[in-house]
């Protein structure tokens, strides 16, 4: 974690929840996370909770975010959900390219690139995900396909709207299988994201963006991942559905 950057711990619920469990969840979650609360904390509900998660979220420390955006505003994209739909729902972040999206819905990093490009013109923050599957890391093909998708997903995004965005590294191969990547192994491809950062928009922005690390984080790993120079938060699934796990790990933060 960097001096200058604020840990930032997300949750990614998935496909879970129903509106009533949610605000459930969510009440407890507010019972317990307020200003004091030294990590920033955004949850990201399935899209029919959003409005409903919005009334509870306002006025609250905690940010809401999507899932998923379409790159286009409006029309006949069937079983799309636009960016302004999601201003409107009350969302300020969007995660963008998880790796659910590009293995199980077959997301190109070009289709990435055209959603990250509209919701930034529309003013959500971006949570970009990376990450390599099993495969590729054994074939050491791991910085070729990060750096891929990272400058694929980044191109034609201004400095100005690159402020914006913050990266997830989730190793697929992590991912809901209790398989978490070690610090130093997550730390050393977070290295090579700032760096890329770096050679894409200078030193301050690298600086300055948020790279967080996904991939079976829980209470038992968070504290040694959040303690890498270059972990700057998490982006938590499964966890992020038990309250008291979820509050366990921001309190690592
Ligand atoms: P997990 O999911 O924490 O359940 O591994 C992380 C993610 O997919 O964002």
């Amino acid at each position: 974690m960097g001096p200058m950057r604020k840990t930032l711990i997300v949750g990614n619920w998935k496909m879970n929840k129903t509106i009533s469990q949610a605000e459930e969840l969510l009440q407890r979650l507010l019972q317990r996370i307020d200003s004091r609360c030294p990590a920033e904390v955004v949850v990201a509900p399935p899209f029919t909770i959003l409005a409903a998660a919005r009334a509870q979220l306002c006025d609250t420390v905690i940010g809401l975010a999507a899932q998923n955006v379409a790159a286009e505003d409006m029309g006949a994209f069937t079983g799309e959900v636009s960016a302004p739909m999601l201003i409107e729902a009350g969302c300020g972040w969007v995660i963008i390219g998880h790796s659910e999206r590009r293995h199980q819905f077959g997301e190109p990093d070009a289709l990435i690139n055209r959603k990250v490009k509209n919701a930034l013109e529309h003013g959500l923050k971006v949570i970009l995900c990376v990450g390599e599957t099993d495969a590729e890391r054994d074939a050491e093909q791991t910085e070729h396909v990060v750096h891929l998708q990272l400058t694929e997903g980044l191109n034609g995004v201004t400095p100005a709207a690159a402020a914006h965005v913050v990266v997830a590294y989730e190793p697929v191969w992590a991912i809901g299988t209790g398989q978490t990547a070690t610090p130093a192994q997550a730390q050393e491809v977070h290295g090579l994201i700032r760096r890329w950062i770096g050679e894409l928009y200078g030193p301050d922005t690298a600086q300055a963006m948020r790279v967080l690390y996904g991939g079976s984080v829980t209470p038992d790993n968070s504290h040694s991942l959040l303690g890498q120079p270059d972990i700057d938060g998490a982006l938590v699934g499964g966890a992020s559905l038990d309250v008291d796990l979820f509050c366990a790990i921001i309190g690592s933060a």
